[in-house]
């Protein structure tokens, strides 16, 4: 079989301190045709440095292949399939990038007056209403900058729209299935998380709603499609038992991916949801950030939504900040507006069958991968799946091969590995989303490996155990790394 990645031309680098040889310097200049001076006499003395830094001395060329050479071993969905379940690593299109280096865009001051940005005001304005109608919420607010940023803002709303109800109520009723971000939002908005079960099938009924909801609930926060990438299919009912109580329903929708075009969440009876633009818009992950995870929500919860609102009035759009009820700013000026300007290109350039015919891909590839696999990995949940597909380790126990072995040997085969571990209700957990820009050539290839490894558990468990081989380093140890966590470099 053939192998995406490379194993051979991997070189194996000492650190840049290592490297450093005394006065070695990376550039070479002729010297000054003008009085220079030493910066030590011209500075003040209580800001020079004590000591000289210990910074490593290296020539030009070492400092560019060091850092080149860093920025090639970091597994990119721009190099090959990265089919991390939950976090949607799909390839994001280069023409939303040149969309947000347009120089307008790009080079425009957070400063600057309404009336020099109505450019900007209009695309914000216009990529609320797009989300809205996608989902079938009545506002938008873009500021957050992740999608768990998107639930702590989600979450103030609901807090302020039962205080200004008169009570705040104490409770926030979350399924074990759940994102582990939901518990920590509701938790840091003061509530109480109650945990229910899902199914058999993986999903929430009526009955296990109705058991815990009183008047007493703020909210249910529910993941739809849910993190085994399954439906919840009761959402309707469920909505209406929470309602009656006077609670609200937070859709977490990150994986919206699975959606578009086919069910908007907020006539199911959703109340606030928040979408993960890196997930499902085009915009890139990044490290960390910056993110954008706007949030939607109904009517009623509109005059707590965070200011500014950009509103449009007689034809000019306006940055509204005169909003009593409001929860305040969760983000400083236009949020992160470039990756806005990101999922607004995306939109615009998919149109609505575009982007249904997206969700479309990533359920297909999903289940082509479940089909594939089914039978060498064991399927906990027979449900189809939409956008990801969840095995476990369950038919390798017999050698002692867990889930964690299988995806350090996938590493041999050249492909990132899938999230593991994850959703916490399955054991062993090997949580696969191949996303809807992977092409069938790729998926076979991801099915071929996996089939291999497969059969590697059943006949040579012990190459699986000690996996991988052909990485910069093999089996690490976590454990020790986890204790005796070393960050500093000394001399
Ligand atoms: C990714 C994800 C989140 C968190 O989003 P961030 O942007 O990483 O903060 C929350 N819920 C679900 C279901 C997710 O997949």
């Amino acid at each position: 079989m053939t192998t995406p990645g490379a194993t051979g031309l991997i070189l194996e680098e000492a650190l840049l301190f290592e490297q450093s040889v005394p006065d070695r310097v990376g550039f070479s200049l002729p010297s000054a045709d003008v009085p220079t001076a030493d910066p030590k006499t011209k500075l003040p003395k209580n800001i020079l440095r004590q000591k000289e830094a210990a910074l490593p001395e290296i020539s030009e060329v070492d400092c560019v292949r060091h850092f080149v050479r860093l920025s090639q071993q970091n597994y990119c969905k721009d190099v090959g399939l990265f089919p991390l379940g939950s976090c949607t690593m799909k390839y994001n299109p280069k023409t939303t990038e040149a969309a947000a280096r347009i120089p307008g865009f790009a080079n425009s001051h957070p400063l600057a007056m309404p009336e020099a940005m109505q450019g900007n005001l209009q695309l914000i304005f216009e990529l609320q209403a797009y989300l809205a109608e996608i989902s079938g919420m009545d506002f938008v607010t873009p500021w957050p900058a992740a999608g768990s940023h998107g639930e702590l803002t989600g979450m103030l709303m609901i807090r302020a729209y039962h205080t200004a109800k008169g009570n705040p109520r104490k409770k926030v009723i979350i399924p074990d299935s759940a994102h582990g971000t939901n518990p920590a939002s509701a938790a840091i908005c003061q509530y109480e998380v109650v945990t229910i079960p899902s199914n058999k099938d993986g999903i929430l009924t009526a009955d296990a709603v109705k058991a815990v909801m009183d008047d007493e609930v703020a909210a249910l926060m529910v993941t739809n499609p849910n993190t085994l990438g399954i439906f919840e299919e009761n959402i309707q009912e469920i909505c209406d038992i929470v309602h009656k109580k006077g609670g609200l329903v937070y859709c977490d929708g990150a994986n919206l991916n699975a959606l578009l075009g086919i069910v908007k969440l907020g006539e199911a009876g959703i109340d606030v949801l928040h979408f993960n633009l890196h997930k499902t818009f085009s915009t890139p992950h990044g490290g960390g950030g910056p993110g954008a995870g706007p949030v939607g929500v109904k009517k009623k919860l509109e005059p707590f939504l965070p200011t500014p609102l950009i509103i449009k009035e007689n034809g000019t759009f306006k940055v509204e900040q005169n909003r009593p009820q409001s929860i305040g700013r969760v983000k400083a000026y236009f949020g992160n507006f470039g990756m806005l300007v990101r999922a607004y290109a995306y939109i615009r350039e998919f149109g609505p069958e575009g982007l249904k015919q997206i969700s479309e891909m990533a359920v297909l590839n999903a289940n082509y991968i479940r089909k594939g696999l089914e039978g060498d990995y064991y399927l906990p949940y027979s449900k189809p799946s939409l956008h990801e597909c969840v095995f476990n380790d369950k038919l390798q126990k017999e050698k002692e091969i867990k889930t964690l072995d299988i995806s350090k040997r996938l590493m041999d085969y050249g492909f990132h590995p899938f999230t593991i571990y994850f959703p916490l209700i399955v054991h062993g957990a090997m949580m696969i989303e191949p996303t809807e820009s992977e092409p069938k050539a790729s998926l076979d290839q991801f099915i071929e490996a996996m089939k291999k490894i497969a059969k590697e558990c059943a006949e040579n468990p012990e190459l699986v155990k000690k996996a991988p081989h052909n990485t910069f380093r093999s089996r690490l140890d976590e454990v020790k790394a986890a204790k005796e966590l070393k960050l500093r470099w000394t001399s």
